[in-house]
Protein backbone atom coordinates (compact mmCIF):
# COMPACT_ATOMS: atom_id res chain seq x y z
CA UNK A 1 0.00 0.00 0.00
CA UNK A 2 1.28 3.47 -1.33
CA UNK A 3 -0.20 6.81 0.18
CA UNK A 4 1.20 10.02 -1.31
CA UNK A 5 1.81 12.82 0.84
CA UNK A 6 1.94 16.05 -1.85
CA UNK A 7 3.09 19.57 0.22
CA UNK A 8 4.52 22.23 -1.39
CA UNK A 9 8.09 21.84 -0.46
CA UNK A 10 7.78 18.27 -1.22
CA UNK A 11 6.38 15.17 -2.88
CA UNK A 12 7.07 11.29 -1.66
CA UNK A 13 5.13 8.04 -0.47
CA UNK A 14 4.53 6.54 3.08
CA UNK A 15 4.89 2.71 1.56
CA UNK A 16 3.44 -0.15 3.94
CA UNK A 17 3.98 -3.35 4.03
CA UNK A 18 4.78 -6.43 6.55
CA UNK A 19 8.24 -7.90 5.94
CA UNK A 20 8.88 -5.30 2.68
CA UNK A 21 11.70 -3.41 4.25
CA UNK A 22 14.44 -4.53 1.37
CA UNK A 23 11.91 -4.33 -1.44
CA UNK A 24 11.09 -0.84 0.33
CA UNK A 25 14.32 0.31 0.25
CA UNK A 26 15.11 -1.00 -3.54
CA UNK A 27 12.22 0.88 -4.48
CA UNK A 28 14.34 4.00 -3.93
CA UNK A 29 17.32 2.98 -5.75
CA UNK A 30 17.13 6.34 -8.33
CA UNK A 31 17.37 8.34 -4.89
CA UNK A 32 19.73 6.01 -2.93
CA UNK A 33 22.30 6.05 -5.84
CA UNK A 34 23.38 9.23 -5.93
CA UNK A 35 24.28 9.15 -2.05
CA UNK A 36 27.86 9.04 -1.27
CA UNK A 37 27.45 7.84 2.42
CA UNK A 38 24.26 5.96 3.76
CA UNK A 39 23.80 7.18 7.43
CA UNK A 40 21.05 4.74 9.90
CA UNK A 41 20.05 6.66 13.11
CA UNK A 42 18.20 4.24 15.38
CA UNK A 43 18.18 3.77 19.14
CA UNK A 44 19.59 1.09 21.90
CA UNK A 45 15.88 -0.28 22.29
CA UNK A 46 14.81 -1.07 18.64
CA UNK A 47 18.45 -1.92 17.44
CA UNK A 48 18.56 -4.43 20.25
CA UNK A 49 15.26 -6.05 19.19
CA UNK A 50 15.46 -5.67 15.94
CA UNK A 51 18.98 -4.97 14.53
CA UNK A 52 19.60 -8.00 13.24
CA UNK A 53 17.27 -8.38 11.04
CA UNK A 54 17.27 -4.81 9.82
CA UNK A 55 21.11 -5.34 8.44
CA UNK A 56 19.80 -8.52 7.05
CA UNK A 57 17.05 -6.04 5.48
CA UNK A 58 18.74 -3.40 4.17
CA UNK A 59 20.49 -3.74 0.81
CA UNK A 60 23.56 -1.55 0.96
CA UNK A 61 26.39 -0.60 3.14
CA UNK A 62 25.50 1.92 5.95
CA UNK A 63 27.06 3.71 8.97
CA UNK A 64 25.28 3.79 12.39
CA UNK A 65 24.65 5.52 14.77
CA UNK A 66 22.85 4.83 18.24
CA UNK A 67 20.76 6.94 20.14
CA UNK A 68 19.55 6.46 23.84
CA UNK A 69 15.89 5.69 23.87
CA UNK A 70 13.05 7.72 24.03
CA UNK A 71 13.06 11.63 24.79
CA UNK A 72 16.33 11.25 25.49
CA UNK A 73 17.88 11.37 22.06
CA UNK A 74 16.06 14.56 21.49
CA UNK A 75 18.39 16.34 23.99
CA UNK A 76 20.77 19.29 22.38
CA UNK A 77 23.52 16.94 23.39
CA UNK A 78 22.46 13.91 21.38
CA UNK A 79 21.95 16.64 18.78
CA UNK A 80 25.35 17.95 18.40
CA UNK A 81 26.52 14.62 19.12
CA UNK A 82 25.22 13.01 16.03
CA UNK A 83 25.85 16.22 14.19
CA UNK A 84 29.77 15.15 15.66
CA UNK A 85 29.28 11.37 14.25
CA UNK A 86 28.25 12.93 10.49
CA UNK A 87 31.53 15.08 10.41
CA UNK A 88 33.51 12.50 11.53
CA UNK A 89 32.06 10.30 8.81
CA UNK A 90 33.03 12.47 6.29
CA UNK A 91 29.13 13.03 5.42
CA UNK A 92 28.74 15.48 3.07
CA UNK A 93 25.56 17.19 1.08
CA UNK A 94 25.04 13.78 -0.96
CA UNK A 95 24.92 11.71 2.19
CA UNK A 96 21.54 10.40 3.17
CA UNK A 97 19.92 9.69 7.28
CA UNK A 98 17.54 6.78 7.79
CA UNK A 99 15.60 7.04 11.07
CA UNK A 100 14.71 3.32 12.17
CA UNK A 101 12.71 3.71 15.22
CA UNK A 102 9.81 5.48 17.36
CA UNK A 103 8.80 9.17 17.08
CA UNK A 104 11.29 10.45 19.19
CA UNK A 105 14.44 8.93 16.59
CA UNK A 106 12.06 10.47 13.88
CA UNK A 107 11.95 13.48 15.22
CA UNK A 108 15.64 13.65 16.29
CA UNK A 109 17.05 12.38 12.91
CA UNK A 110 14.80 14.52 11.09
CA UNK A 111 16.17 17.81 12.39
CA UNK A 112 19.39 16.79 12.16
CA UNK A 113 18.92 16.37 8.43
CA UNK A 114 17.00 19.51 8.47
CA UNK A 115 20.60 21.25 9.73
CA UNK A 116 23.52 19.15 8.51
CA UNK A 117 25.27 21.41 6.15
CA UNK A 118 21.64 23.48 5.43
CA UNK A 119 19.71 20.12 4.52
CA UNK A 120 20.34 16.25 3.88
CA UNK A 121 17.62 14.09 2.57
CA UNK A 122 16.48 11.66 5.26
CA UNK A 123 13.78 8.09 5.34
CA UNK A 124 11.65 7.42 8.09
CA UNK A 125 11.39 4.08 8.64
CA UNK A 126 9.01 3.65 11.66
CA UNK A 127 8.86 0.72 14.31
CA UNK A 128 6.06 2.11 16.79
CA UNK A 129 2.27 2.53 16.15
CA UNK A 130 2.79 6.48 17.15
CA UNK A 131 5.04 7.03 14.78
CA UNK A 132 2.30 6.44 12.02
CA UNK A 133 1.65 9.88 12.82
CA UNK A 134 4.93 11.41 13.66
CA UNK A 135 6.87 9.96 10.60
CA UNK A 136 4.11 11.56 8.41
CA UNK A 137 4.37 15.13 8.10
CA UNK A 138 8.01 16.95 8.34
CA UNK A 139 7.43 18.34 11.42
CA UNK A 140 10.94 17.86 13.57
CA UNK A 141 12.12 18.75 16.58
CA UNK A 142 14.43 18.28 19.60
CA UNK A 143 13.44 19.50 23.13
CA UNK A 144 14.45 22.22 25.56
CA UNK A 145 14.31 22.28 29.52
CA UNK A 146 12.13 25.37 28.86
CA UNK A 147 9.98 23.29 26.75
CA UNK A 148 8.99 19.87 24.14
CA UNK A 149 10.06 20.37 20.66
CA UNK A 150 10.92 24.20 21.14
CA UNK A 151 13.85 23.82 18.28
CA UNK A 152 12.75 22.38 15.45
CA UNK A 153 12.22 22.84 11.53
CA UNK A 154 9.49 21.53 8.63
CA UNK A 155 11.18 19.04 6.83
CA UNK A 156 10.03 16.62 4.27
CA UNK A 157 11.83 13.02 4.36
CA UNK A 158 12.11 11.57 0.66
CA UNK A 159 9.90 8.58 2.16
CA UNK A 160 8.14 6.81 4.74
CA UNK A 161 8.60 3.16 5.19
CA UNK A 162 6.47 1.80 7.39
CA UNK A 163 6.85 -2.31 8.01
CA UNK A 164 4.01 -3.23 10.03
CA UNK A 165 5.94 -6.72 11.35
CA UNK A 166 8.48 -4.36 14.09
CA UNK A 167 5.02 -3.08 15.99
CA UNK A 168 5.04 -6.88 17.15
CA UNK A 169 7.65 -6.25 19.78
CA UNK A 170 6.15 -3.25 21.23
CA UNK A 171 4.72 -3.46 24.97
CA UNK A 172 0.98 -2.68 25.77
CA UNK A 173 1.85 1.02 26.84
CA UNK A 174 3.31 1.91 24.12
CA UNK A 175 0.17 0.15 21.99
CA UNK A 176 -1.63 2.25 24.25
CA UNK A 177 0.34 5.35 23.23
CA UNK A 178 0.12 4.70 19.55
CA UNK A 179 -3.65 3.55 18.83
CA UNK A 180 -4.79 7.12 21.04
CA UNK A 181 -3.16 8.89 18.12
CA UNK A 182 -5.08 6.56 15.35
CA UNK A 183 -8.41 7.48 17.38
CA UNK A 184 -7.97 10.96 17.06
CA UNK A 185 -7.37 10.20 13.28
CA UNK A 186 -10.67 8.57 13.14
CA UNK A 187 -12.20 11.71 15.82
CA UNK A 188 -11.64 14.30 13.54
CA UNK A 189 -11.74 12.45 10.48
CA UNK A 190 -14.64 9.74 10.01
CA UNK A 191 -18.03 9.01 12.30
CA UNK A 192 -18.65 5.60 10.93
CA UNK A 193 -14.76 4.52 11.08
CA UNK A 194 -14.51 5.82 15.04
CA UNK A 195 -18.20 4.02 15.92
CA UNK A 196 -15.85 1.03 14.75
CA UNK A 197 -12.93 1.87 16.43
CA UNK A 198 -15.36 1.69 20.15
CA UNK A 199 -15.86 -1.75 19.64
CA UNK A 200 -12.07 -3.08 19.37
CA UNK A 201 -9.75 -4.12 21.88
CA UNK A 202 -6.53 -2.40 20.83
CA UNK A 203 -4.14 -4.50 22.40
CA UNK A 204 -5.75 -7.65 20.70
CA UNK A 205 -6.11 -6.33 16.57
CA UNK A 206 -4.98 -8.91 13.91
CA UNK A 207 -2.23 -7.62 11.54
CA UNK A 208 -4.50 -7.25 8.91
CA UNK A 209 -6.73 -4.83 10.89
CA UNK A 210 -3.51 -2.53 12.84
CA UNK A 211 -2.24 -2.46 9.26
CA UNK A 212 -6.08 -0.94 8.18
CA UNK A 213 -5.91 1.74 10.91
CA UNK A 214 -2.34 3.03 10.40
CA UNK A 215 -3.21 3.12 6.28
CA UNK A 216 -6.61 5.09 7.44
CA UNK A 217 -4.64 7.39 10.06
CA UNK A 218 -2.09 8.17 7.88
CA UNK A 219 -4.66 8.99 4.99
CA UNK A 220 -6.32 11.30 7.43
CA UNK A 221 -2.53 12.94 7.79
CA UNK A 222 -1.34 12.96 4.50
CA UNK A 223 -4.57 14.28 3.35
CA UNK A 224 -4.49 17.12 6.08
CA UNK A 225 -0.57 18.27 5.85
CA UNK A 226 -1.02 18.07 2.01
CA UNK A 227 -3.52 20.34 1.97
CA UNK A 228 -1.68 23.00 5.00
CA UNK A 229 2.05 21.98 5.45
CA UNK A 230 2.90 24.40 8.12
CA UNK A 231 -0.13 24.37 10.18
CA UNK A 232 -2.01 28.11 9.26
CA UNK A 233 -5.21 26.62 9.00
CA UNK A 234 -6.95 22.77 8.84
CA UNK A 235 -3.61 20.93 10.20
CA UNK A 236 -4.44 22.34 13.63
CA UNK A 237 -7.52 19.89 13.59
CA UNK A 238 -4.02 17.14 14.14
CA UNK A 239 -3.63 19.04 17.49
CA UNK A 240 -6.98 17.63 18.70
CA UNK A 241 -6.59 16.85 22.43
CA UNK A 242 -2.97 18.19 22.54
CA UNK A 243 -3.63 21.42 24.64
CA UNK A 244 -5.09 20.17 27.98
CA UNK A 245 -2.83 16.69 26.57
CA UNK A 246 0.34 18.43 26.68
CA UNK A 247 -0.08 19.90 29.87
CA UNK A 248 -0.40 17.07 31.75
CA UNK A 249 2.56 15.24 29.80
CA UNK A 250 4.80 18.07 30.80
CA UNK A 251 3.32 18.55 34.62
CA UNK A 252 3.93 14.68 34.48
CA UNK A 253 7.63 15.05 33.78
CA UNK A 254 8.22 13.88 29.67
CA UNK A 255 8.57 10.17 29.68
CA UNK A 256 6.51 8.92 32.62
CA UNK A 257 3.77 9.06 30.97
CA UNK A 258 3.59 7.90 27.20
CA UNK A 259 2.74 10.18 24.89
CA UNK A 260 -0.75 9.09 23.53
CA UNK A 261 -1.54 8.40 27.16
CA UNK A 262 -1.67 12.12 27.69
CA UNK A 263 -3.20 12.66 24.91
CA UNK A 264 -5.83 10.22 25.87
CA UNK A 265 -6.98 12.56 28.66
CA UNK A 266 -7.12 15.65 26.67
CA UNK A 267 -9.22 14.23 24.32
CA UNK A 268 -11.51 13.58 27.20
CA UNK A 269 -10.94 17.38 28.10
CA UNK A 270 -11.47 18.88 24.68
CA UNK A 271 -15.08 16.66 24.34
CA UNK A 272 -16.09 17.78 27.49
CA UNK A 273 -15.38 21.34 26.32
CA UNK A 274 -17.25 20.26 22.77
CA UNK A 275 -20.55 20.21 24.54
CA UNK A 276 -20.12 23.39 24.58
CA UNK A 277 -20.09 24.41 21.57
CA UNK A 278 -20.69 21.61 19.39
CA UNK A 279 -23.57 19.15 18.79
CA UNK A 280 -21.55 16.57 20.94
CA UNK A 281 -23.03 15.81 24.19
CA UNK A 282 -22.41 14.52 27.53
CA UNK A 283 -23.36 11.00 25.96
CA UNK A 284 -20.62 10.65 23.02
CA UNK A 285 -17.87 11.93 26.48
CA UNK A 286 -18.66 9.28 28.67
CA UNK A 287 -18.80 6.90 25.45
CA UNK A 288 -15.33 7.78 24.21
CA UNK A 289 -14.10 7.81 28.27
CA UNK A 290 -15.81 4.11 28.49
CA UNK A 291 -13.70 3.10 25.90
CA UNK A 292 -10.21 4.50 26.90
CA UNK A 293 -11.23 3.00 30.39
CA UNK A 294 -12.19 -0.31 29.11
CA UNK A 295 -8.48 -0.41 27.20
CA UNK A 296 -6.27 0.51 29.85
CA UNK A 297 -5.80 4.13 29.30
CA UNK A 298 -5.45 6.16 32.90
CA UNK A 299 -6.71 9.53 33.88
CA UNK A 300 -5.10 9.44 37.56
CA UNK A 301 -2.86 12.10 36.40
CA UNK A 302 -5.59 14.16 36.33
CA UNK A 303 -5.64 14.32 39.98
CA UNK A 304 -2.07 14.55 40.81
CA UNK A 305 -2.19 18.21 39.56
CA UNK A 306 -4.42 21.59 40.29
CA UNK A 307 -5.24 23.24 37.72
CA UNK A 308 -3.14 26.37 38.69
CA UNK A 309 -0.18 23.88 38.47
CA UNK A 310 -1.45 22.42 34.83
CA UNK A 311 -2.00 26.42 34.30
CA UNK A 312 1.73 27.82 32.62
CA UNK A 313 1.67 24.53 30.64
CA UNK A 314 -1.59 25.40 29.10
CA UNK A 315 -0.15 29.07 28.70
CA UNK A 316 2.96 27.66 27.01
CA UNK A 317 1.07 25.70 24.21
CA UNK A 318 2.53 27.65 20.98
CA UNK A 319 -1.37 28.53 19.97
CA UNK A 320 -2.11 30.44 23.40
CA UNK A 321 -2.29 33.88 22.93
CA UNK A 322 -2.39 36.95 25.60
CA UNK A 323 -4.90 35.15 28.36
CA UNK A 324 -6.77 33.04 25.16
CA UNK A 325 -6.37 29.30 24.27
CA UNK A 326 -7.24 27.99 21.16
CA UNK A 327 -9.11 24.17 21.21
CA UNK A 328 -9.27 22.28 18.57
CA UNK A 329 -13.07 20.87 19.33
CA UNK A 330 -15.58 18.92 17.46
CA UNK A 331 -19.54 19.93 16.41
CA UNK A 332 -19.64 16.37 15.18
CA UNK A 333 -17.90 12.73 15.53
CA UNK A 334 -15.44 13.98 11.89
CA UNK A 335 -16.35 17.40 12.06
CA UNK A 336 -13.15 19.49 13.64
CA UNK A 337 -12.98 23.44 14.41
CA UNK A 338 -11.04 25.55 16.11
CA UNK A 339 -12.25 27.45 18.89
CA UNK A 340 -10.89 30.67 21.06
CA UNK A 341 -11.49 29.41 25.20
CA UNK A 342 -10.75 31.89 27.61
CA UNK A 343 -8.74 30.31 31.30
CA UNK A 344 -11.86 30.56 32.83
CA UNK A 345 -14.04 28.17 31.10
CA UNK A 346 -10.92 26.14 30.94
CA UNK A 347 -10.67 26.28 34.55
CA UNK A 348 -13.99 24.87 34.46
CA UNK A 349 -13.82 22.17 32.18
CA UNK A 350 -10.79 20.61 34.34
CA UNK A 351 -13.42 21.18 37.29
CA UNK A 352 -15.98 18.93 35.30
CA UNK A 353 -13.40 16.54 34.04
CA UNK A 354 -12.41 15.56 37.70
CA UNK A 355 -15.90 14.81 38.66
CA UNK A 356 -16.13 11.84 35.55
CA UNK A 357 -12.50 10.72 35.59
P1 LIG B 1 9.84 6.77 21.06
O1 LIG B 1 10.65 6.86 19.84
O2 LIG B 1 10.36 7.39 22.29
O3 LIG B 1 9.45 5.24 21.33
C1 LIG B 1 8.86 4.86 22.54
C2 LIG B 1 9.62 3.69 23.17
O4 LIG B 1 9.37 2.52 22.41
C3 LIG B 1 11.14 3.88 23.18
O5 LIG B 1 11.63 3.37 24.40
C4 LIG B 1 11.61 3.02 22.02
O6 LIG B 1 12.92 2.53 22.20
C5 LIG B 1 10.60 1.90 22.06
N1 LIG B 1 10.37 1.22 20.78
C6 LIG B 1 10.37 1.76 19.55
N2 LIG B 1 10.04 0.83 18.63
C7 LIG B 1 9.83 -0.32 19.32
C8 LIG B 1 9.46 -1.63 18.92
N3 LIG B 1 9.18 -1.93 17.65
N4 LIG B 1 9.35 -2.58 19.89
C9 LIG B 1 9.58 -2.27 21.20
N5 LIG B 1 9.93 -1.05 21.63
C10 LIG B 1 10.05 -0.08 20.69
O7 LIG B 1 8.47 7.49 20.87
P2 LIG B 1 7.08 7.33 20.13
O8 LIG B 1 6.11 6.97 21.17
O9 LIG B 1 7.15 6.53 18.88
O10 LIG B 1 6.89 8.86 19.71
C11 LIG B 1 6.91 9.90 20.67
C12 LIG B 1 7.73 11.03 20.15
O11 LIG B 1 7.19 11.44 18.91
C13 LIG B 1 7.73 12.23 21.06
O12 LIG B 1 9.04 12.75 21.13
C14 LIG B 1 6.82 13.22 20.35
O13 LIG B 1 7.15 14.56 20.60
C15 LIG B 1 7.04 12.86 18.92
N6 LIG B 1 5.93 13.20 18.04
C16 LIG B 1 6.23 13.88 16.91
C17 LIG B 1 5.22 14.19 16.03
C18 LIG B 1 5.57 14.88 14.75
O14 LIG B 1 4.66 15.26 14.00
N7 LIG B 1 6.83 15.04 14.45
C19 LIG B 1 3.90 13.81 16.29
C20 LIG B 1 3.64 13.10 17.45
C21 LIG B 1 4.67 12.80 18.32
ZN1 LIG C 1 0.47 13.70 19.32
Amino acid sequence: MRIPVQTPSHAYEVVIGSHHLTEAITSLASKIETADQLVVFTDEHVWALHGEHFSKAFPHPFKLHILAAGEACKTFDSYYAAQTFLLEQKCTRKSMLFAFGGGAVGDLTGFVAATFMRGIPFVQIPTTILAHDSAVGGKTAINHPLGKNMIGAFYQPEAVLYDIAFLASLPEKEVRSGMAEAIKHALISDEQWYEEFLTQDIQRLSEEQLAHYLERGITVKADIVSQDEQEHSVRKYLNFGHTYGHAIEAASGFGKLAHGEAIMIGMVYALLLSEKYGQLNRANTLEFLAFAQKNGYTFKPVHDFTFDTLLPYLMTDKKAEYGILQFVLLDEIGKPFVQKVTVEECREIDTLLRTIV
